[in-house]
């Protein structure tokens, strides 16, 4: 069987002495598995390869394999949109490898989202363009989260179902709480401000850079991880390195008290 896609790296697994094992997120195939033989040898035809599949590129591959379950082997491997800027920023390069396991982690064999795999590249695109890490996470997670049906709820109170005055968020519940509801409860809930509450209903594509600050930014950012952590039922290996590259302080609970933010 022939396999042809367009595709992000998003794990390479060491197999036997000189092989790896691929985990693409295709665009026509979902999570696909492949097989790179001999890719760790030196020489030249290996480090053609090994270039197109260390990166953050969008490649096209071209697998075999001898029937539909059994694991293809990679037959070719081109780059058809490079971004080669991504790894020279701390923040960038730990921004990307938490979209790679985001997307690993929500993505299944055979389930083909486009969707899903759109916004992915589109955000390695921002980031290679020199984004701003943090304010990027904090406006497309939201969009991945509800692409993968773990969505927020940020339009009704947790408690009364009311609309008006939503000024904080409950992890727990995944959802926003209203002034009246949450006054009880400060300790346990996230405080959100009119930016971050229009952010998180809208969740907008392309990204609407510029309207928050950055403690907002890192608030949305918590929120949509602990989503995503709630979501797939363990931590995110790649979220403790993003927040140690961005500064931890920004994500303490002094970074996110009322007082901090810009209230609008
Ligand atoms: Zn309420």
């Amino acid at each position: 069987m022939l396999v042809k896609d367009e595709a992000l790296v998003l794990r390479r697994t060491p197999f036997q002495e000189s092989s790896l094992v691929i985990h693409f997120l295709t665009k026509n195939n979902g999570l696909l598995s492949v097989m790179a033989r001999g890719i760790r040898k030196s020489g030249r035809k290996g480090s053609d390869r090994r270039g197109a599949l260390a990166g953050f590129h969008t490649v096209n591959l071209e697998s075999r394999s001898r029937s539909l379950v059994a694991m293809g082997t990679l037959t070719n491997v081109e780059i058809t949109k490079a971004r080669r800027t991504i790894p020279s920023s701390a923040a960038a390069l730990s921004a990307a490898q938490l979209y790679l396991e985001v997307a690993y982690r929500f993505s299944v064999a055979g389930d083909a989202r486009p969707d899903i795999m759109h916004t992915i590249e589109t955000s390695l695109d921002l980031l290679d363009a020199g984004a701003d890490p943090l304010e990027l996470l904090a406006l497309s997670l939201g969009v991945l989260i509800s692409g993968v049906g773990y969505g927020w709820q940020a339009f009704e109170c947790a408690g009364c179902r009311g609309v008006r005055q939503l000024t904080f968020f409950s992890i727990r519940r995944g959802q926003v709480v209203c002034q009246p509801c949450g006054q009880p409860y400060t300790e346990r809930l996230v405080p959100i401000t009119n930016n971050i509450l229009k952010i998180m209903q809208k969740l907008a594509w392309p990204p609407p850079f510029g309207l928050l600050c950055v403690a907002e930014q890192a608030i949305i950012y918590r929120i949509a991880i602990s989503s995503l952590v709630k979501a797939g039922g363990k931590m995110l290996m790649t979220d403790q390195p993003f927040r140690a590259v961005v500064g931890h302080d920004l994500f303490t609970k002094e970074g996110y008290t009322p007082t901090d933010i810009r209230l609008s």
